[in-house]
């Protein structure tokens, strides 16, 4: 048996007739950006979220990059985030002119270790960015009352987190805004790259939607330059169809993260999940020793897999200048050596899953 790390194609058969139908909608239409169906989508979005606004951008990044320059944030002031996220989240931050500032992660769920933060706000720090690693949300409640002391701005990077709640609240909630990407893997990912910000602040909107059309107010007036920074119509089209699956797929993810946490949990270090969490499970993420021994057993039993991270970006060469060391974040750096993503889609079939299971014994009685 071969089982794919995910597989896109399947998803695709499923709601191909509709896909198809949105699609050749906006090519006869004549209109590819800024119409309907963006207009549409931010709809939809935004009730999807329960947040007052979502505007459409070009992808997270940039998403990220908007909801920082919108929500005030400037030249010098230090963010600050956790080292073991995609670039993307450190990117937005110096894109902005900003500087990132890491704190170390909880050993069980790889989030921002709370008990940490205040540890390094100093004077020039304005912004916290959480992210929601996997899936699962930090704890927003507590994280909300750190940003409200130290008067901060906090925003969420809610890219791999669609869906996702905390206490019965989605990203936007607690937050001056949350960021997402659409990039196709997600778990609401378009055919191309797609992000959106959403937020309670009509101010931020105000900004970020200005910002991702060339500052433009009007069609000549530019008060501010922005940037080049918007969702497409083709993209926000097939948005609009996958938005309504979107709950049976993060449904469907759940049922068989379970399944894999039962059946693995004497075996391998599973997937830890707080108490008022409700995970998406866009990556499913075991702990294992000599994972390179494990990953040879992977390719041989054409079971996919993936490292999300490796390296912790605090380790990366284009972060040398923030004069960060071996040993700065032992959590974290711990966590990039053992963690292993397993493959997790919802169109992933039992007999799939079982066999990976039954593979991981296999590896377990070898690998020591
Ligand atoms: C995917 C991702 C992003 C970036 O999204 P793009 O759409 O690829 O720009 C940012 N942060 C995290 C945590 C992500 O997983």
């Amino acid at each position: 048996m071969k089982v794919p790390f995910v597989d896109l194609t399947v998803n695709y058969a499923a709601i191909k007739g509709k896909v198809d139908n949105a699609v050749s909608g906006v090519l006869s239409s004549g209109r590819y950006i800024l119409g309907e169906q963006l207009r549409l989508f931010e709809e939809n979005y935004a009730a999807f979220c329960s947040t007052k606004y979502a505007i459409g951008t070009s992808n997270g990044t940039a998403a990220l990059h908007l909801a920082l320059l919108a929500s005030g944030l400037e030249q010098g002031d230090e963010v600050i985030t956790v080292p073991n996220t995609f670039i993307a989240t450190t990117e937005s931050i110096t894109h902005a002119g900003c500087k990132p500032v890491f704190v170390d992660v909880d050993v069980g769920t790889g989030l921002m270790d709370l008990e940490l933060v205040e540890d390094v706000i100093t004077k020039k720090t304005k912004a916290i960015v959480p992210v929601h690693l996997y899936g699962q949300m930090c704890d927003m409640a507590r994280l909300r009352k750190i940003v409200s002391d130290n008067d901060l701005i906090l925003i969420e990077d809610a890219c791999q987190a669609h869906g996702a709640y905390y206490d019965g609240n989605k990203p936007g909630h607690y937050s001056d805004a949350a960021v997402f990407s659409f990039f196709p893997a997600k778990n609401l990912g378009c055919y191309g790259d797609g992000g959106a910000v959403v937020t309670n602040n009509g101010e931020i909107a105000r900004i970020v939607k200005k910002l991702r059309n060339h500052g433009r107010s009007f069609k000549h007036l530019h008060e501010r330059e922005g940037y080049n920074y918007r969702l497409d119509e083709l993209q926000a089209a097939v948005l609009n169809v996958k938005l309504r699956y979107l709950k049976d797929w993060n449904n469907k993810r759940r049922t068989l993260a379970r399944a894999y946490s039962d059946l693995l949990s004497e075996l391998v270090v599973v997937p830890s999940v707080q108490s008022k969490m409700w995970c998406n499970f866009h990556l499913y993420v075991i702990q294992v020793e000599r994972r390179s021994r494990w990953y040879d057993y992977f390719d041989k039993y054409d079971i996919g897999y993936g490292t999300h991270y490796p390296i912790p970006l605090h380790l990366q060469p284009c972060y040398e200048y923030l004069g960060y060391e071996h040993g700065d974040f032992p959590v974290a750096e711990n966590r990039a050596a053992r963690i292993a993503s397993l493959p997790m889609y919802p169109e992933m079939t039992y007999d799939m899953l079982n066999y990976v299971v039954s593979t991981i014994r296999k590896i377990k009685k070898v690998v020591k």
